[in-house]
């Protein structure tokens, strides 16, 4: 289980202070999707990186399974925003699939053999050789799901990983994580500042509000399980999900503004 207990982050550069996030808890259950959703600016990278143990909170504590985390946990992967600025240019995608499974110290075989799976698991089987740079934004930022899933993680953290593809790669991008989630039984925090893609995809949706950054509801999407682009986002539920998110959003920005 990922608890998050009353996270607060303050950035202080000379005299000047930001407070990313004021007072945040949420906890993710074992093998849940939990999707994060708030307005840009509001702290959602920070507290990724305070859970990820990139940065030290402010105040408050995080949690992987009762221990609190003061580095990056084991069984933790991350894929961020910029896909391009994760892969290494000069590494095949082989390559860079393969790198945090030499420092996690598995052995060559077991390594080629989590390689090929991934790539098969996010559709890019015979790209194992190109670059990077050969490929499509989409492309590139299967390799980095195929990278943190070769790693066979517990919790699969993911930052707004589809916000820079267009309308199509995401609507497949977003298919392949539930599929991948369901196979694999991973845990999945996924932050997005999109409110349809956070209830087409949670089994929960929590919602932060603007800067000073709280939680500003928690939401359980009673949607089927089986989730569709097109069934799914035509479901009256859905628009009910949807509009409801929407309005906190709104209020936590009234609120804010007061
Ligand atoms: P989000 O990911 O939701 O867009 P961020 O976590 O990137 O939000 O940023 C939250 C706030 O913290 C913003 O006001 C941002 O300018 C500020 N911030 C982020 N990183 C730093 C940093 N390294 N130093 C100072 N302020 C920062
Ligand atoms: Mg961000």
């Amino acid at each position: 289980m990922l608890e998050v207990k009353g996270l607060r982050k303050v950035y202080r550069s000379g005299s000047r202070e930001v407070e990313a996030l004021r007072d945040l808890t949420f906890t993710v259950d074992n093998g849940e999707l939990v999707c994060l959703v708030g307005p840009s600016g509001c702290g959602k990278t920070t507290l990724l990186r305070c859970i990820s143990g990139l940065l030290d909170p402010t105040a408050g504590d995080v949690r992987v399974n009762g221990k609190p985390v003061d580095g990056p946990p084991p069984g933790m992967a991350v894929v961020f925003q910029e896909y391009g600025r994760s892969l290494f240019p000069w590494m095949s995608v082989r390559d860079n699939v393969e790198l945090p499974l030499k420092q996690k110290g598995v052995g060559r075989a077991r390594r080629k053999q989590l390689v090929e799976q991934s790539l098969e698991a996010v559709g890019l089987t015979g790209t194992a050789s190109a670059y990077p740079w050969q490929l499509s934004g989409g492309m590139q930022q299967r390799v980095a799901i195929a990278r943190a899933v070769a790693y066979e993680p517990q919790t699969l953290l993911m930052d707004e990983p589809f916000a820079a593809v267009d309308a199509q790669t995401r609507a497949d991008l977003e298919d392949l994580v539930r599929q991948l989630w369901k196979r694999l039984g991973v845990t999945i925090l996924f932050v997005t500042h999109d409110i349809d893609e956070s209830v087409y995809l949670g089994q929960r949706v929590v919602m932060l509000s603007t800067s000073p950054t709280v939680v500003q509801e928690e939401l359980a999407i009673d949607l089927p399980d089986q989730r569709d682009q097109l069934t799914t986002r035509a479901d009256p539920r859905f628009i009910q999900l949807r509009t409801r998110v929407y309005e906190q959003i709104q209020a936590a920005k009234r609120n804010a503004m007061r």
